[in-house]
Parts: structure tokens; C-alpha cells; sequence
């Protein structure tokens, strides 16, 4: 059913056939649609890519779902922070003309039994300590661009190993658009925003600043020249070792198209890493490309 929500000037949809008949109409009038796809929560990187989306598209569609299949069974869905009006606000304030927010049992009816599954991008890295993380945003992302029917989709680089494994499903599986990475937004001490930073007491926010510090020090190193992944990975790894609250998942340095081992950097390659700061876990990453300027992602 189509729910305009309250005082606030968007018209909602909770169900597959009604977001889908919408976009249907805004296609027939040639309108093109991009796609916000978000567990809500939002903060400036989710806007960000609202407001890339309202750039490049005549309408943007943010979805807000907080979806239980890429959540393991230790993790936070429980305490996931969860307020759509307030999202809703802000989405509409950075350009949003429609939202779909559908509840679980609308996305998942019952005997749901059909999983979309990446097999090579999303095997390491989070998919080794998250296994069935990867297999749940391929199914949920699939299903979101069905419902909506977007020309665009807009990513944020911040998940990077999420970016390419989606762009890998969209190319495999002929999705008929285009998917966008938009850069990391961060907060102005460096920390990379995350719905999850709210989880932070003031200790690990500070604390947390180790993620960014270890990606300067990748950086500094690429640009002295250094281009042995292991080295880099490993002066990351003595910086961040060095604050006791945090407890290091994973630091890798692989090649940025696909995420492979690499020997040496001759190629842009990605130093992506996940920390767990207290009981919160984080990512970040940066893109180091030979024969270019420091990029920032
Ligand atoms: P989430 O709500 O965490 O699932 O994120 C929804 C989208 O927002 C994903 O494409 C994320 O990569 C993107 N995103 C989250 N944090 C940031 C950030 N700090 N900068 C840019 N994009 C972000």
C-alpha cells in the first residue's frame, strides 16, 4: 500500500508492486530513477549519495531496510538504530521524490527459498568473518532493484568490497543499470561516518581515529614509494596495534578492480581493513593508484 508519511512531503511505499508501478510511470514519461539503497540511520555519507543520485537522475528512490539476512547471528540487528520519520526528513532535504521501506515479512515471504550468491569478490576479507554477509546484500540489493527499476544505483566506496561485488552482479546477472560509487564521507577528525560510529563511547570514538591514522600511514608509505602490499599492510597493522582497545580483523592490500593477492603495487590497488573498537565493529579503506596524486577516496 502507498503511505504518504506524515508531514513530510514524500510519498512512501511498502510493497514491490507499488514501488514497481510508480517507477513504471516515471519511465513511461521518460523520467530516469536512481536508486539510494540504505538500513537507514542516515548521516552525510547516506545524503551524499542522495544527493549524487538527485544530481544525475529526473527521481530518486531511497530505500530504507534494515535487512536481517546480512546480519550474523552475534551481531547488532537488535540494536540497529531505526527512525524513519526522521530519515524521511532528511532524505527529502538532500532530494529524495519517493522512498520504498518495506517490512521484512514483505521482503521475505514466508518459504522465501531463492538467494543471490557472488562466489569469488566477496569470499575474503568481511565475507570470511561475516560468511553469509556477502550472499544477503546480493539477494536484498536484487530485490531492490526489481522493485524500483532504476537507471542508477549510487554506492558509497566506504564498503568497498560491497561496490564490487554489486557491480559484479549487476554485470553477471545483465541488471539494466548503472551502478555509482560515490567517495567516503567523513567526520572532520577522519573517522569515515557510519550509522554504527553511534555505538561509540567517547573512549572508542577517540580510539576509533587508529583506522584513519593506519590508512595515512599506507598512504605515506605508497607515496615514498614503497609498493610491496605486505610492508604497507604490515606498518598499518604496527600503528593500529599500538591502541589496546582495538582488535584488528583483517588489513589487506589487493588489487582494487576485483580484490585479488597481488605481489606488488603496479596497479591501483585498495588497503581495506576492519577493526573492532570496544564492541563495535569498523571499516575504512583507502585506493592507492600508481602514477596519479594521492587519491582520496
Ligand atoms: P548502510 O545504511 O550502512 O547499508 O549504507 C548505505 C549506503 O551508504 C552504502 O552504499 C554505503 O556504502 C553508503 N555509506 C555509508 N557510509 C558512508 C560514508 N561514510 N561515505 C559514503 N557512503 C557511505
Amino acid at each position: 500500500m502507498t503511505v504518504a508519511a506524515k508531514n513530510i512531503p514524500i510519498t512512501v511505499f511498502r510493497t514491490p508492486s507499488e514501488m514497481q508501478a510508480w517507477s513504471r510511470d516515471r519511465r513511461r514519461e521518460g523520467k530516469t530513477i536512481g536508486c539510494v539503497p540504505t538500513m537507514g540511520a542516515l548521516h552525510d555519507g547516506h545524503l551524499s549519495l542522495i544527493r549524487a543520485s538527485a544530481a544525475g537522475c529526473d527521481e530518486t528512490i531511497v530505500t530504507i531496510f534494515v535487512n536481517p539476512t546480512q546480519f550474523g547471528p552475534d551481531e547488532d540487528l537488535g540494536k540497529y538504530p531505526r527512525d524513519e520519520a526522521s530519515d524521511l526528513k532528511l532524505a527529502v532535504a538532500a532530494g529524495a521524490t519517493s522512498a520504498y521501506c518495506p517490512a521484512v515479512e514483505v521482503m521475505y515471504p514466508e518459504n522465501s527459498s531463492v538467494h543471490v550468491v557472488e562466489v569469488n569478490i566477496s569470499t575474503g576479507l568481511c565475507g570470511e568473518s561475516r560468511p553469509f554477509h556477502f550472499r544477503g546484500v546480493t539477494t536484498v540489493v536484487s530485490k531492490l532493484f526489481n522493485a524500483c527499476l532504476p537507471d542508477r544505483a549510487y554506492f558509497g566506496m566506504k564498503d568497498y568490497q560491497q561496490l564490487l561485488v554489486l557491480r559484479r552482479m549487476v554485470r553477471d546477472l545483465d541488471f539494466l543499470l548503472e551502478i555509482v560509487g560515490c567517495p567516503i564521507v567523513r567526520e572532520p577528525d577522519g573517522l569515515a561516518m557510519s550509522s554504527r560510529n553511534k555505538y561509540l563511547t567517547d573512549k572508542a570514538r577517540v580510539d576509533a581515529l587508529c583506522l584513519r591514522k593506519g590508512l595515512d600511514i599506507a598512504e605515506q608509505a605508497f607515496e615514498n614509494g614503497i609498493r610491496d602490499p605486505k610492508v604497507i599492510g604490515e606498518m598499518v597493522r604496527d600503528s593500529i596495534k599500538q591502541v589496546e582497545s582495538a582488535e584488528i580483523d583483517y588489513i589487506e592490500c589487493r588489487d582494487a578492480e576485483d580484490l585479488s593477492e597481488i605481489e606488488t603495487i603496479e596497479n591501483p590497488a585498495v588497503v581495506a581493513l576492519a577493526v573492532t573498537i570496544g564492541k563495535t565493529r569498523l571499516i575504512d579503506n583507502t585506493v592507492l593508484s600508481p602514477d596519479k596524486e594521492r587519491k582520496d577516496v
